[in-house]
């Protein structure tokens, strides 16, 4: 059973090595994700013209936000759920995912502005430009208030990544109270998702956590020996 265990490891660790070589070694990787990221910088902007954003009242708009925060909380979290337990290194999406698992071996951000890293780290949300595309398309068809909803949704899961960048890296008094007032991802709750096995999946403010975590629990396995193990050898790899 153990050898058979450190067998599969050792396969998943190779394949691994290969989906992070063939991420980093060519551009297309790169020039992709900054398609993705500024398709994820832009759309929002054009879905907020077309929602008729000047037209609508500032009710709808304060629910509609309200509403996206939650979402937005709760389908990212998912998503990350998705990829912390995904170990398929193969295939043409296998590097972005390899790529993905580093955010648990690679802990620490480099210190950027908030704008770069809002730019960043939104190059990974491929899912997010397909919701985004998707909308667009049927833009003539659903109703304003629903063009709007994924528009605040879109900005809200890019600032998410910000509201993890902020757990991570900045300190102060305003960090503390944000994440206190659940506008950010509370600190203490966070480090849970790193610390322990298949918890704490959210990361815009982590008010979503208690459903993902019953669903994590049926559902999936989890990361700590697995996807993990697979990224162990980029332990010490410098922050990105
Ligand atoms: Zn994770
Ligand atoms: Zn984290």
């Amino acid at each position: 059973m153990v050898t058979r265990f450190m067998e599969s490891l050792g396969q998943k660790q190779a394949e691994f090595a290969s989906a992070i070589h063939r991420y980093e070694s060519g551009p297309g990787y790169a020039r992709f994700g900054h398609l993705v990221a500024i398709g994820n910088m832009l759309l929002p902007l054009v879905l907020l013209a077309l929602g008729n954003a000047a037209d609508t009242s500032w009710a709808w708009h304060v629910l509609l936000f309200g509403g996206a925060y939650f979402a937005a909380d709760f389908i990212n979290g998912f998503a990350h759920l998705l990829m912390d337990n995904h170990e398929r290194y193969r295939g043409i999406l296998g590097p972005i995912v390899a790529n993905f698992h580093l955010h648990h071996a690679r802990i620490k951000y480099a210190p950027r502005p908030i704008w770069a890293v809002y730019y960043l780290e939104s190059r990974s949300k491929i899912w997010l430009l397909a919701v985004q595309l998707i909308s667009l398309g049927l833009v003539t068809v659903l109703p304003t208030t629903a063009t709007l909803f994924v528009a605040y949704f879109a900005l809200l899961s890019c600032f998410a990544e910000v509201s993890h960048y902020a757990c991570h890296t900045l300190t102060g008094p305003w960090i503390e109270r944000l994440g206190r007032w659940r506008v950010i991802l509370p600190k203490t709750h966070h480090h849970r998702h790193h610390a322990l096995d298949n918890v704490n999946y959210a990361f815009l403010n982590g008010l979503s956590d208690p459903i993902l975590n019953v669903i994590a629990r049926h559902f999936f396995a989890g990361y700590k020996t697995r996807s993990d193990l697979h990224a162990s050898a980029h332990e010490n790899a410098p922050p990105v």
